[in-house]
């Protein structure tokens, strides 16, 4: 999820009108009779990014596809015309793992309390009724094991991650009740600063890190192996959190600040210090986030669309969810009209950055689709995640190498974690 900085209206809950298809898709069915092959096999089918889809273990570390499920009632079965990510398309991108977002948007839900509670509740309901009702296609899981399981037997896992701690209401027994519901990673918060931990979306988070009882909620994801997330978080926050957790510990959607210089970006300092935990910057693939000089660009069509998202508001006679849904389109109808398209390969240089900074064990992939309303223009859905493939091999990657990028680091982070 991202925050549009410049007014008080929220950019979250994800609608695209991204309704045109893309023409470079690589349909890709799961063969996990070639699991056997080893990662540092150069097989047959080498330097072929469906060959590599089907052999790897990909696992996407953050899609907000919860709130469609809930606030639209989409149907996850059937190849969605809007959005980005559904089975069908999922499937066509070889993806093997999905961490659903359980996001509490506080400004509409409470930075605590029963609405977000209950606000949470109904995001994991909905992730498990989507894996009871298609077990064929989903399986809830919480582990690395549960991946690789899923994975081999053709379907494709649901996880869960807690986006912004303000569903456990500064609890510290909730951190569990979480875990028992199946939630694996926690941010502790979103764009808006929880009591307890800094966020890098609002002024707050400037000079909050995290308080004791912040220490004691990272000390208790430890205990329980919850991974700790800092997306999101304050500079603050941040060094708070990697100085507290006893696990390594992981960004679920972020970019380079290096790069693309915006708060929601981990610095080269921060890099290398969560790599030292032993945990993954999974890169996100928001324009605004890794693009250099995309979010100026973005803020000046915000302003010039101002009048007509409050109108879209304005006329939607639904609820506060509605009204968001209806702002959402018409923001992602202007972005796609006013602003310049981003590639791919913008995605590869976040990768490579913190490759070259810390090397090849601690990066990964974490999309953020259906909780932006812009994607880049070769990568539209989840089922273009080839092109992303292709284009670490144009740079020169191993397929070894693109393992670990795809998924296979967060699988080792998990089995450290949870161990
Ligand atoms: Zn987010």
């Amino acid at each position: 999820m991202q925050r549009a900085l410049f007014t008080g209206i929220l950019l979250c809950l994800g609608v695209m009108a991204n309704l045109s298809s893309s023409g470079c898709r690589t349909s890709v069915e799961k063969d996990k009779s070639k699991l056997t092959t080893t990662n540092n096999n150069q097989s047959a089918d080498a330097h072929d990014a469906g060959a590599i889809h089907r052999r790897a273990i990909i696992v996407d570390m953050h899609a907000d596809t919860t709130q469609r499920l809930v606030d639209e009632n989409i149907d996850l079965q059937q190849r969605l015309k809007d959005g980005h990510l559904d089975a069908v398309r999922a499937k066509e991108g070889g993806l093997d793992a999905q961490f659903f977002s359980i996001w509490v948007e506080p400004d509409l839900f409470g930075g605590g309390g029963a609405r977000a509670m209950k606000r949470a509740d109904i995001q994991i309901e909905a992730v498990r009724n989507l894996a009871a009702k298609h077990s064929d296609t989903w399986e809830v899981a919480t582990t690395a094991a549960d991946i690789r399981r899923s994975s081999a037997e053709g379907k494709m896992a649901a996880l869960m991650g807690l986006e912004g701690g303000y569903a456990i209401d500064e609890k510290l027994e909730n951190v569990e009740r979480y875990y028992r519901l199946g939630v694996r990673y926690m941010s502790p918060a979103w764009s808006v600063s929880t009591s307890w931990a800094g966020s890098s979306g609002d002024e707050t988070g400037k000079t909050r890190g995290l308080n004791d009882f912040g220490k004691q909620v990272i000390r208790e994801m430890n205990r329980l192996g919850m991974m700790v997330d800092v997306s999101h978080l304050s500079d603050k926050a941040f060094w708070a959190i990697v100085n507290t957790s006893t696990k390594p510990v992981i960004a679920t959607h972020s970019g380079c600040r290096a790069i693309t210089n915006v708060p929601r970006n981990l610095t080269d300092e921060m890099i290398v210090a969560l790599a030292k935990t032993g945990g993954v910057v999974n890169v996100i693939f928001y324009p605004e986030h890794i693009e250099p000089g995309y979010s100026e660009k973005k803020k000046k069509v915000d302003a010039e669309i101002a009048s007509l998202v409050q109108r879209a508001s304005a006329a939607e006679p639904g609820g506060v969810a509605q009204k968001k849904l209806a702002r959402d389109r018409v923001r992602a109808e202007e972005y796609l009209k006013r602003l310049p398209p981003v590639s791919v390969s913008r995605i590869v240089d976040h990768i490579d950055h913190v490759v070259k900074l810390v090397g090849i064990d601690h990066v990964g992939i974490g999309s953020d689709f259906d909780g932006v309303q812009v994607v880049p223009a070769d990568l539209k859905s989840v089922a273009d995640l080839p092109n992303l493939t292709n284009e670490l091999l144009k740079r020169g990657y191993s397929e070894a190498d693109i393992d670990k990028i795809l998924g296979g680091n967060m699988l080792r982070v998990m089995d450290e974690v949870m161990k």
